[in-house]
């Protein structure tokens, strides 16, 4: 299993630097070329942007060379993300050389981290757009039109896009995300993810309804509710997750959390699949598990990342829980939805990791035996409070080591979880045509393991009860036996 890969929430490897491409508008005349990295939030993110400069006169190409803009969606998460952006910067320099009227704008968490140093730096970079000033688009459009750099790196108190429309980038029609906070206040010791997305804020639940009407309508069968911290949702008007203590009293008694938001949405569309993404365990309340529970189109699917077994390490990381803390929510999820698939995000190498913690992160894995994981080798990041108050102390093979096994033994229980459902007969929603075969149909589980199956007269988008028969260690493989009562 590679590092990153397995679910949409991080998006896979392969899908990473993906140009994204919508339907042609006749009347446009300019050419966007949009290439997204890192994270689901990120490829919505330029959604967001696609559907804003769709009104400014541009349709989206595939062509570099042919392109009057091209953005790219950045990530900061981990050094090497910041590597590959800077890589195609420099292509996009070579292209730029034949095709002089070609303007380059980096967007995202790179372009909050480095804000004007990028136009020093990267002589090639034309505009610096931070995630919460896409609005401002236009505006910077045009001061580059006229020969002038542009810059907007402002982090918003307020900014949720809720009344952007997004227009669906390389869609396959059936599923999609719905963005639902934006920013993160947990100041994980680790994370840049508070400096370059800033507070924590939450979206409009009235917009977020009508968003996914809007997808039902459209023929979408599966949202994934995307925010870097789902359980902390908290609507109480706008503003600040941090100010809702200066809320009145009516904004307090009205007030809208996850496993409020979480029914709403299931209530809405009873038929949509809903699946959401991340959650903190510190944030994960008993409210949630039980909404999850209780209606059947909410997926038994948690995401729930740990980064690691140690007690030591989780405090040193500002993880606001312990070890015995998250055995309990497993125990909680288990019992609930017994059902339940729950996938992890794990650090290997955190400064001061020792052998003793290390260990402590795989007998963690063992008690839960994780269906998917990701996972990475501890990247110190600039600015964050692990960077200035620890030494990256664990040297690089001992991290590599150490990463290696935690991924075997992801890869061990991944093969445990999914032959758990050679058997059964499951639904499946159809999302497209299987990789391997033309002739058959690929789609998930409420789970959000893989399966195949031959296609028949069914189709895309089609729920399908499935009765798997066999697997490989990650993709189920089975034959429909009729439509699902969803259908
Ligand atoms: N808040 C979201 C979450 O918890 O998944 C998003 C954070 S980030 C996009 C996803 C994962 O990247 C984190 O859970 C963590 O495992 C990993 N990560 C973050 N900072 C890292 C760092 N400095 N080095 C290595 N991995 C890191």
């Amino acid at each position: 299993m590679k590092p990153n890969s397995g679910t949409k929430k991080e998006l896979d490897e392969s899908v990473q630097g993906t140009t994204l491409t919508l339907s042609e508008n006749s009347k446009n005349t300019r050419k966007l070329y949009i290439e997204s990295y890192g994270c689901a939030m990120n490829f919505s993110d330029s959604e967001i942007v696609a559907s804003i400069l769709e009104k400014e006169g541009f349709n989206t190409t595939q062509e570099l060379a042919e392109a009057d803009l091209v953005l790219v969606n950045t990530c900061s998460i981990r050094e090497k993300a910041e590597l590959t952006v800077r890589k195609r910067l420099e292509k996009f320099n070579a292209v730029k050389k034949i095709n002089p009227k070609m303007k380059v704008g980096v967007l995202g968490c790179m372009a909050e981290r480095l804000k004007d140093k990028f136009l020093d730096e990267e002589k090639i970079v034309d505009m610096v757009v931070g995630p919460d000033a896409y609005k401002d688009l236009p505006h910077l459009i045009q001061e580059i039109d006229e020969g002038r750099n542009a810059v907007n790196v402002i982090l918003s108190k307020d900014e949720t896009y809720g009344d952007v429309a997004p227009v669906r980038l390389n869609t396959n029609g059936v599923n999609a995300f719905v963005s639902i906070t934006r920013g993160c206040d947990n100041m994980c010791t680790f994370c840049v993810v508070p400096f370059t997305r800033g507070r924590e804020r939450s979206r409009n639940p009235q917009s977020i309804i009508e968003e996914i009407n809007d997808l039902w309508d459209k023929g979408f069968r599966e949202i994934t509710l995307l925010g870097q911290n789902v359980d902390s949702y908290l609507w109480y008007g706008g503003g600040l997750k941090k100010d809702f203590e200066k809320a009145s009293e009516i904004q307090k008694a009205t007030s809208v959390n996850f496993s409020k938001l979480l029914e709403l949405c299931a209530l809405a569309q009873p038929k949509m699949r809903i699946r959401f993404s991340t959650s903190n365990p510190q944030d994960m309340t008993l409210d949630v598990i039980e909404t999850m529970a209780q209606y059947e189109n909410i997926c038994n699917y948690i995401h729930l990342p740990v980064q690691s077994g140690s007690n030591r390490i989780l405090k040193a990381m500002n993880r606001l829980h312990t070890r015995e803390e998250y055995f309990e929510l497993i125990d909680n999820i288990r019992k609930l939805i017994p059902d339940c698939s729950i996938s992890q995000d794990m650090i290997s190498g955190f400064p001061t990791e020792t052998e003793e913690d290390h260990q402590d992160t795989l007998s963690l894995m063992e008690y839960v035996k994780y269906d998917y994981g990701f996972m990475f080798a501890y990247s110190e990041r600039p600015g964050t409070m692990a960077a200035r108050k620890l030494d990256d102390d664990v040297p690089e093979d001992v991290k590599k080591r150490r990463l290696a096994e935690v991924i075997a033994l992801q890869r061990k229980h991944g093969h445990y979880r999914t032959q758990q459902h050679v058997g059964k007969t499951q639904e499946i929603l159809i999302e497209g045509t299987s990789k391997k075969s033309d002739a058959h149909w690929m789609g998930r589980n409420s789970q959000n393991t893989v399966a195949v199956f031959p296609k028949e007269h069914y189709k895309k988008g089609d729920f399908v009860m499935v009765k798997i028969n066999d697997c490989t260690s990650a993709t189920l493989i089975g034959e429909a036996v009729a439509y699902s009562k969803n259908n």
